[in-house]
């Protein structure tokens, strides 16, 4: 059996354009997966958009001056789209959830945002990176036009801990090498190696603070990660497909799982739970 999908995104995330909760359902059941987590978007940083960059025409009510706001989550629509989903698959477990997107930097509308909630599954991610003229924040990746892959990188994993010291309400540490997702097809290519000390690091902050590292599939997270993780004292895992559309739920969980055990990683006795170190 395959281990539940901890971070699936629906028609409740503003990003996710051909999201469908009642399809990824469809989707987890064809599958035999034992549960899924709906962790919607909660983008609290706006961005500001680099000159001539295009985006999907269903956001440009959020764009004012070049600078991209996401919308709140809807957590009432969420919730009862949920309970709709429970009472059609029994079988299923679904859990209702939240991708908090640097919510060290904005402790106010987090909180506020949890309390609303009630979340079962509550990830923090950073996305976001201060734009090169210091005026605002852009989304990662937007990183490579000015800086070194390295530089992005290493900005990235800063960043990373300053949201492990800094904020507590959270679970789960979602895509911790989120920057590679875009990394540049000219020049080197991406080596975890080449910053073995910036990912132990970061992995040191998260297992001292108890958290939960994901193996995210969208980028297959790299084995030697998982074998830091466990080295500096990281105690479980979840499994991620970020999927943002229903034919992507539990993509590369295959694989994710026969690296996750060469990594001494075993499910717990609740198959609905985190993998834990053997
Ligand atoms: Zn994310
Ligand atoms: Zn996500």
């Amino acid at each position: 059996m395959l281990p539940p999908d901890s971070h699936v995104h629906s028609q409740w995330s503003w990003d996710a354009l051909a999201g469908s909760m009642e399809r990824s359902c469809l989707r987890a059941v064809e599958l035999g997966l034992p549960s899924v987590a709906f962790t919607e978007h909660a983008d609290l940083t706006p961005w500001t958009l680099s000159p001539g960059v295009k985006v999907p025409e269903e956001w440009n009510p959020l764009l004012v001056d070049s600078v991209l706001t996401p919308p709140p989550l809807d957590v009432g629509g969420y919730h009862e789209c949920l309970e709709r989903c429970r009472e059609r698959h029994p079988g299923l477990r679904i859990l209702s959830g939240v991708e908090l997107s640097e919510p060290h930097w904005h402790r106010a509308r987090a909180a506020a945002l949890l309390d609303a909630g009630a979340f079962e599954r509550v990830l923090a991610s950073v996305h976001s990176a201060p734009t090169a003229a210091g005026d605002g924040f852009t989304e990662v990746s937007a990183r490579y036009d000015d800086q070194s892959p390295a530089q992005v990188v290493r900005a990235y994993l800063a960043e990373t801990v300053r949201l492990i010291q800094q904020f507590e309400s959270f679970e789960v540490l979602a895509h911790i090498d989120y920057p590679v997702r875009h990394w540049p097809a000219d020049g080197k290519p991406y080596d975890p190696y080449d910053f073995e000390e910036e990912y132990r690091h970061v992995l040191r902050c998260l297992a001292t603070a108890g958290k939960v590292l994901e193996v995210n599939t969208r980028v297959p997270l790299r084995s030697e990660v998982l074998a830091w993780w466990r080295e500096e004292g990281g105690q479980a895992i979840t499994f991620a497909s970020d999927a943002h559309d229903p034919d992507a739920v539990a993509r590369g969980f295959g694989d994710a799982v026969g690296m996750a055990e060469a990594a001494g990683f075993r499910p717990g006795r609740d198959p609905h739970g985190f993998w834990s170190r053997g």
